[in-house]
């Protein structure tokens, strides 16, 4: 057995612990193998382990591997420039990372030039982190109506990145912070809009964030382990 499909095993084996500890279905998390700085080798063998979604934070990788990696969803994790999303509207199932009214616009208008609806989550900042990508909480529902506006992307729900650190108190007062948040948003009953996915918890916290709700967890070191950014 290969070590990604040993950590694949194990990833798993974790969901369906934190699922079942939290009363909640194995088969309403799913997983996210997060494949930044791996190559298409790699990744088609996770593929061939059974994983059906990827997660890249940068355009140009997903446009580097696109074409070498056998068929999956893709998803848009990291933060998109406007003028970038042109490379990728055909290319990704799900942008996990939208964080302003004027990035959605351009979401909206290249979509609308394929004959695409383009889901979308929204990336909070849950936790307040300066160096964090996001909206602010307070801002979150003022933005969804006014991005349910656009024909051609479909708010699904929210994302956030949560600190690196192994403080589980904070840790869990931000997973259900954003749970919060979409529970809030969803009885504003915002035409247009969907509060089913949550996009939250990685290789450190993933188990956690299942505990406050997550329906998407998003595991890169954990599946292909350490990553070498000098390549
Ligand atoms: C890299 C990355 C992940 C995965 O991180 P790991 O700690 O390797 O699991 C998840 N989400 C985002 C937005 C990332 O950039």
């Amino acid at each position: 057995m290969s070590y990604i499909e040993k950590n694949l095993l194990e990833v798993n084996k974790k969901i369906d612990e934190a699922a079942r500890a939290s009363n909640r279905k194995t088969d309403e998390i799913k997983l996210i193998a997060v494949t930044k700085t791996y190559g298409a080798d790699l990744i088609n063998e996770a593929i061939d382990c059974g994983v059906t979604d990827i997660g890249e934070n940068r355009v140009q990788e997903i446009m580097e591997k696109y074409d070498k990696v056998n068929p999956v969803r893709w998803h848009l994790i990291g933060h998109l420039q406007k003028n970038k999303v042109k490379y990728i509207i055909d290319k990704v199932e799900l942008i996990h990372s939208v964080d302003s009214v004027e990035l959605a616009v351009e979401i909206d208008k290249k979509a609308k030039k394929i004959d695409k609806i383009q889901k979308i989550l929204l990336e909070v900042n849950v936790s307040g982190e300066e160096s964090k990508f996001g909206i602010e909480p307070t801002n979150c529902i003022d933005v969804c109506r006014e991005i349910s506006l656009l024909e051609n992307v479909k708010i699904m729900g929210l994302m956030t990145v949560a600190p690196f650190t192994d403080d589980e108190e904070l840790l869990l007062g931000v997973f259900s912070g954003l749970k919060g948040l979409a529970e809030k948003i969803s009885q504003e009953n915002i035409k247009n809009v969907s509060m089913e996915e949550l996009s939250m918890g990685m290789t450190n916290d993933f188990p956690l964030a299942i505990e406050k709700g997550a329906t998407m967890v998003r595991v890169g070191t954990g599946i292909f382990g350490k990553r070498d950014y000098t390549k």
